[in-house]
């Protein structure tokens, strides 16, 4: 049986979602926008998955806007806020280690003039209250930062900095790409003081291809794209009903127990940390005080991420070098982290999630340790 451990990168979806997907390529396949019966129960479909969510996010279901995902989500929160924020005053406040999707459309906005502050964590990958808060000015039309890092698993001041932030500047929109924390670390919308909230389904056992934006009542964030009325003209296009009507059922079918998986995520996440911490060649990254225990991120010295992850890949064990979503490229967050080369090119991260057993981490630090015995080039 193959040993799943990146969970971060994406989950498998439940039996809820998958059984959604099928009802609704099969039965319900009408498209919502349609008059009659089919499209009726294909609208309330989406109804039923925005209580859903909203639900999760503890917020009314009319400030949950459907998308393809996270990063259509955090594209259209910069872009849009951008649009009608940001004309008069051009200062946007991130951090360093936000996802692509968040840095990307920040640096393009960079370039087409806007000024980026972008704050920087320390080596454990934690990120300082004071220093964001510092940052921002009457200039700053918008803040970003995500709650749950998706490499280190540390857990941001995203409360702290957004409450500060809006005393002193009520103007300026705060956004959270909250993806590794919906679901997993239990929050509120309301508690984050977040104008905007980024989730995605597939990192919940829903499918890949959905994902909501949360705008508070009252932000006005420009659409990426034109064209009919859906998602209240916010997001236009025939809505992915099988996929939303997943995002809502695996949602549904993982609340009752967040709480029971937090606890069970950090035994596994525990049990790990004492095993790796006996090998003389491993060194953990995930230091943040505040984290996230579904992620641990920890090198191997000696042998470089790419031949461990192959190595550890062809005994079925699946884990990731940096964020999936940069293939392998070096990760700007361990960079930011400022680690030394040899930690950071041998940086992995394992992830979890609720399907995770001991089983599972007891095979990675075999193959770890035979890895690195076959493997490792400078041992220390
Ligand atoms: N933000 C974070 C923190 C993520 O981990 C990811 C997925 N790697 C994304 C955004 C992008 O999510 P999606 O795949 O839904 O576009």
């Amino acid at each position: 049986m193959a040993v799943y451990l990146d969970n971060a990168a994406t989950t498998k979806p439940c039996e809820a979602a998958v059984e959604a997907v099928i009802n609704n390529i099969t039965l319900d396949y009408g498209n919502p926008s349609s008059l009659h019966k089919l499209g009726l129960k294909a609208e309330e479909v989406i109804r039923e998955s925005r209580k859903a969510v909203a639900a999760a996010l503890v917020c009314e279901p009319d400030c949950v806007y459907f998308t393809s995902g996270a990063t259509e989500s955090n594209n259209t929160a910069l872009f849009g806020i951008a649009a009608n924020y940001g004309k008069r005053r051009k200062k946007l406040v991130i951090t360093a280690v936000e996802h692509s999707s968040v840095a990307a459309p920040a640096k393009h906005l960079e370039d087409m003039g806007y000024e980026v502050v972008r704050i920087y964590p320390d080596s454990s990958g934690e990120i300082s209250a004071d220093e964001f808060i510092a940052a921002v000015d009457e200039n700053t039309f918008m803040v970003s930062c995500m709650l749950v890092n998706n490499e280190t698993g540390a857990i941001h001041p995203v409360k702290r900095i957004f409450s500060a932030v809006k005393r002193s500047f009520p103007e300026c929109v705060t956004h959270c790409d909250a993806v590794q924390g919906f679901m997993k670390i239990p929050f509120k919308a309301a508690d984050l003081c977040a104008d905007l909230i980024t989730v995605s389904g597939h990192k919940i056992h829903a499918v890949k291809g959905a994902g909501a934006l949360f705008v508070k009542k009252g932000t006005r964030v420009a659409p990426l794209i034109y064209g009919g009325g859906q998602e209240k003209g916010f997001r236009p296009g025939t809505e992915s009903v099988p996929l939303i009507a997943a995002f809502g059922a695996a949602v549904n079918s993982m609340r009752p127990g967040i709480k029971t998986a937090y606890s069970n995520a950090e035994e596994l996440n525990r049990y790990l940390r004492k095993k790796l911490e006996k090998l003389p060649f491993v060194t953990i990254n995930s230091r943040a005080e505040s984290i996230s225990p579904y992620i641990l991120n920890f090198s191997a010295e000696g042998v470089r991420s790419e031949t461990m992850l192959h190595y550890l890949e062809s005994n079925e064990i699946y884990v990731s070098s940096g964020s999936a979503c940069s293939k392998g490229a070096k990760s700007p967050v361990i960079a930011a982290m400022k680690l030394k080369d040899s930690l950071a090119d041998s940086a992995l991260r394992a992830s979890f999630s609720r399907m995770t057993t001991y089983g599972d981490i007891d095979m990675l630090v075999k193959y770890l340790q035979l890895g690195y015995e076959s493997l490792a080039k400078v041992k220390r």
